[in-house]
């Protein structure tokens, strides 16, 4: 697409670029065809591109994924790319600021691509909304000024080291792959832009990214100010900055990320910040009829596939989200994918309501004195032979989880969830897919 084919499409919208929207098109094919190519396209990807305008990279995706959604901003840019591809079907044009964009049924579209030359005004905000820890995207390609890109990817002792190269960081290996001078956009910008390739990181041992953040935040607020007089009181800084390897006068911006994690770890308070050690936990046996018959180690029970029992409650907000936890990769079973809100085994001689209570308050800081059954699971392989009695709960308020069993928790809207487990069964727990069945089942008020 060069100069003179994004002026007609300008003038035939209307469209006077806008600095503001950071209107700067790009024309040259070379560019565009390169900046795509790292995205490193499958015929079953969905690719998500934000602020397609004029078109420039959107036609080097489609035709070679399964669904391209585009979002744009301005009214008469979208308009015009509903026009161009209403006889694609893969195609879906979304006219949004991406800043309000519903992430969250991106999940069942996985395996899941993010593209953009993002506006320069907004880039940080549309960054935080689709990239942000948990997100559904297997890779990300995005292009925006120079300096930002610069700040992304930053090391300690760099001058662009700082808050934003933590945060980002901390879920993503970013590297720079494009720099794309200002000529090759129409209007040509004052700035010089580059191209990062965002890839998701699985290397980082578990961590409460909500602390992390908030740990981050004291201490990047005043710069040039010692780091002990930045972060909360109460703890042992010596020790810290011995097991950091540091100066006690350290500044923030002196340590990468691995010291920052350690950071976080040494001020995470919840009482199962440790991985747990869990095989040598007991449970009672149980027989066909779930009648206890014996106990044994959760290591015994698991190898020989005897029944056991369990619970699991699934949280719901005002609005009837559910809330599901992304399980931590550090578990030893179903590491890594989606599960109830909360789920655990009954300890020896526990009842199943009060498993559910306590697991309620372990797993996500909820603190309920009873729970409302929805129905029961027999054991089976998909549930780890387990019987399930699932409850059911509505919360509003604050969460606390450890960081080594739950890696993050996100509220899904129900119909997304169907369509996920729909698309996508191997992102959840078996036994989790089980009790969705049994609560559809229920609520449907066809209880078998
Ligand atoms: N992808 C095109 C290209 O490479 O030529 C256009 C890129 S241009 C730098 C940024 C695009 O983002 C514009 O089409 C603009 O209208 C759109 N945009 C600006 N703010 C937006 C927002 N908040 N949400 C979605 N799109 C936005």
């Amino acid at each position: 697409m060069n100069e003179r084919e994004i002026r007609q499409i300008l003038n035939h919208t209307g469209v006077l670029p806008s600095r503001q929207l950071g209107q700067n098109f790009l024309t040259d094919e070379a560019t565009a065809a390169g900046i795509v190519s790292h995205l490193d396209l499958s015929p079953e990807d969905t690719v998500v591109e934000v602020g397609p305008g004029t078109g420039a990279l959107t036609r080097h995706v489609v035709g070679r994924v399964k669904k391209l959604i585009l979002v744009e901003f301005d009214s008469r840019l979208a308009a015009a790319l509903r026009e161009k591809f209403a006889q694609v079907p893969e195609v879906e044009v979304v006219h949004q600021d991406a800043v309000e964009f519903d992430v969250r049924r991106l999940f069942a579209h996985r395996p899941i691509k993010f593209l953009g030359n993002l506006p320069y005004a907004s880039g940080g905000a549309i960054m935080k909304n689709f990239l942000s820890v948990p997100h559904p995207f297997s890779r990300a390609v995005i292009m925006l000024q120079k300096e930002v890109i610069d700040r992304l990817s930053a090391q300690p002792g760099h001058a662009d080291y700082g808050l934003l190269s933590l945060r980002v960081q901390s879920g993503w290996h970013v590297k720079t792959v494009m720099e794309v001078p200002p000529e090759v956009f129409y209007p040509i910008p004052q700035v010089d832009s580059s191209v990062a390739l965002l890839e998701p990181r699985e290397d980082l041992p578990p961590f409460d990214r909500r602390l992390f953040d908030e740990l981050l935040r004291r201490g990047f607020g005043q710069r040039r100010k010692q780091l002990h007089k930045l972060l909360p009181e109460g703890k042992d800084w010596e020790q810290l900055t011995a097991l950091l390897g540091v100066a006690k006068t350290v500044r923030a911006e002196e340590l990468d990320l691995a010291q920052w994690l350690t950071i976080t770890h040494f001020y995470d308070e919840h009482p199962l910040k440790e991985i747990p050690q869990k095989g040598s936990e007991i449970f009672d046996l149980v027989d066909d009829q779930d009648q206890v018959i014996g106990q044994a180690t959760r290591a015994e029970i698991h190898a020989n596939d005897w029944k056991h029992r369990a619970v699991h409650v699934f949280v719901f907000n005002k609005r009837r989200d559910l809330l599901l936890q992304l399980r931590s990769r550090m578990k030893d079973k179903h590491p890594g994918v989606w599960d109830s809100s909360a789920a655990g085994h009954l300890d020896a001689g526990e009842g199943y309501q009060s498993a559910a209570v306590r697991e309620l308050e372990e797993e996500l800081g909820i603190a309920k004195d009873q729970v409302i059954e929805v129905g029961k699971l027999p054991p089976s392989e998909a549930t780890g032979w387990e019987f399930i009695t699932l409850y059911a709960v509505q919360y509003q308020g604050a969460l606390r989880y450890p960081c080594s069993e739950v890696e993050a928790v996100q509220w899904f809207p129900l119909e997304v969830v169907d369509q996920w487990i729909k698309n996508r069964p191997q992102d959840f727990a078996s036994g989790f897919i089980e009790c969705w069945k049994c609560f559809r089942r229920e609520s449907a008020g066809t209880a078998d």
